[in-house]
């Protein structure tokens, strides 16, 4: 705490994650005394840097610029980027402590890492974007590539952001290097199922959660926040599994339809307008209605996919849930519960995945678009889809096998955590103390 002030967020992800690691004590002193969890603290490297660019008046704008490469045992530094005004290295500090664990669930060959900006991407025209975005390419293609660190995208970065990041990484570097980045476009370089793949996994993680319970989407209502990259395809997936999503959200507000989302408008909306969330009722009428600056958690649902930002869903929400009869919350987005909102749906008992876990299908599906760089290849959606599910289904298994093995059976957060950990942990002990 006293080395890393001010940074709640990191002190809240490092205390959940060591929090789990209380059931391994004593079965593995090589960890304490190899000073695995003193090393896991500190950053491999952290990248502070400015980011100076031309508004559309002529203006001089000064962001900073974050990438916090947190950990390579077990590949290149991955994760992504995250444009947002509330962005700052305590906050890149723990998605990317998350990332290291997460990563390792995927049982793909790469380590943790993350950065962004405090660049609010609301409003700004293209050009706009594109001159901060070659600005901070500028700093940081010093630091990335295939083997190094692959960055991708995350809150306010998508394909357009990528497609400058990429750009100007390319001619800084004369090098067409398309595994330096993930989330291309699909003529560039790019994944198919990437853009659907956070949202994808976080359904199809509840789907498993709640089969192990003996029960489906069939038929089950479901409320997801954010109108984002994630929560568009968990929206997705969710009316592919059956279920009813009846609510999507921004930083305005929330709108709920009880006649399922309409997709075809809200990816209009959002993806190609880029839009507010109100602009959906306005256009679809009907039975949806929008509620300015509301709890998404308040709408009675039987599934909650948070699908935002982190700390989203406090204590007073989870017990809304509970009370509304939740029976699987799966994150979509990197913290979005608190950890009192945790304690709410343990002791009610419903299944609830930690975004480490349940989110992990975005990064495995971009060291998919790594593996098809690698081997100038692309890939089906078909195919694609069916390894990410195959991925999300085996991550599954592997938290309910440790947590059983552990002696917390049905506990995702112990069995992800614990999971996640052992396989870095026992790759820094073979590398030694560096
Ligand atoms: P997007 O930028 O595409 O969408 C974010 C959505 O969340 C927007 O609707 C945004 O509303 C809303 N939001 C963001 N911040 C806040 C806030 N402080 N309060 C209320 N609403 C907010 O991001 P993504 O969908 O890519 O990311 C969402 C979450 O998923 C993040 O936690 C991210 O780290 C996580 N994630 C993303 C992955 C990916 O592949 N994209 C992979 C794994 C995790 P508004 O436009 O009003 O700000």
């Amino acid at each position: 705490l006293r080395r890393n002030p001010g940074e709640p967020e990191f002190h809240q992800a490092v205390r959940e994650v060591f929090s789990s690691l209380e059931v391994i004590q004593g079965r593995h002193p090589e960890y304490t005394d190899q000073g695995i969890i003193t090393r896991l603290c500190e950053p491999e490297r952290q990248i502070i840097f400015r980011v100076p660019w031309v508004d559309d008046e002529g203006t001089v704008q000064v962001n900073r610029g974050f990438r916090v490469e947190y950990n390579s045992a077990l590949g290149p530094y991955k994760g992504g980027l995250r444009f947002h005004p509330s962005v700052n290295v305590g906050i890149v500090k723990f998605l990317g402590f998350e990332q290291i664990f997460k990563n390792s669930l995927t049982g793909l060959p790469i380590g943790g890492g993350k950065g962004g900006s405090d660049f609010d991407p609301h409003g700004r025209s293209d050009g706009e974007v594109m001159r901060f975005c070659q600005s901070f390419m500028t700093e940081l293609h010093r630091h990335i590539g295939e083997y190094t660190d692959v960055p991708a995208g995350d809150i306010g970065v998508g394909a357009r952001e990528i497609g400058y990041l990429f750009g100007q990484f390319k001619r800084l570097t004369n090098k067409y290097e398309a595994g330096t980045l993930t989330g291309k476009g699909l003529d560039w370089g790019g994944s198919l199922v990437r853009k659907e793949a956070t949202g994808y996994g976080a359904a199809i993680f509840a789907d498993e959660m709640l089969k192990a319970r003996g029960e489906s989407f069939d038929g089950r209502r479901v409320a997801i926040s954010g109108s984002g990259n994630v929560a568009i395809y968990a929206a997705e997936k969710t009316a592919q599994l059956g279920g009813i999503a009846v609510t999507a959200s921004d930083s305005s507000g929330y709108v709920v339809d009880e006649d399922g989302l309409d997709l075809d408008l809200l990816k209009q909306i959002k993806e190609v307008e880029r839009g507010r969330i109100s602009e959906y009722v306005d256009r679809r009428g009907g039975r949806s209605r929008f509620v300015e600056n509301g709890s998404v958690w308040d709408v009675p649902v039987d599934i909650a996919l948070p699908s935002a930002t982190q700390n989203e869903l406090d204590a007073d929400a989870a017990r809304t849930l509970v009370k509304n009869g939740v029976k699987a919350v799966s994150e979509g987005a990197n913290m979005p519960c608190t950890p009192d909102a945790v304690d709410v749906f343990r002791e009610a008992g419903t299944a609830y995945g930690p975004g480490k876990a349940a989110n992990a299908g975005g990064v495995a599906t971009s060291a998919l678009e790594m593996q098809q760089n690698a081997s100038r290849d692309t890939w089906s959606f078909g195919y694609t889809e069916d390894r990410l599910t195959d991925i999300m289904v085996g991550i599954h298994r592997t938290c309910l096998e440790t947590a059983e093995e552990y002696g917390r059976p049905g506990d995702y957060v112990v069995g992800a955590n614990v999971a996640g950990f052992r396989k870095v942990a026992d790759a820094m002990i073979a590398f030694g103390v560096i």
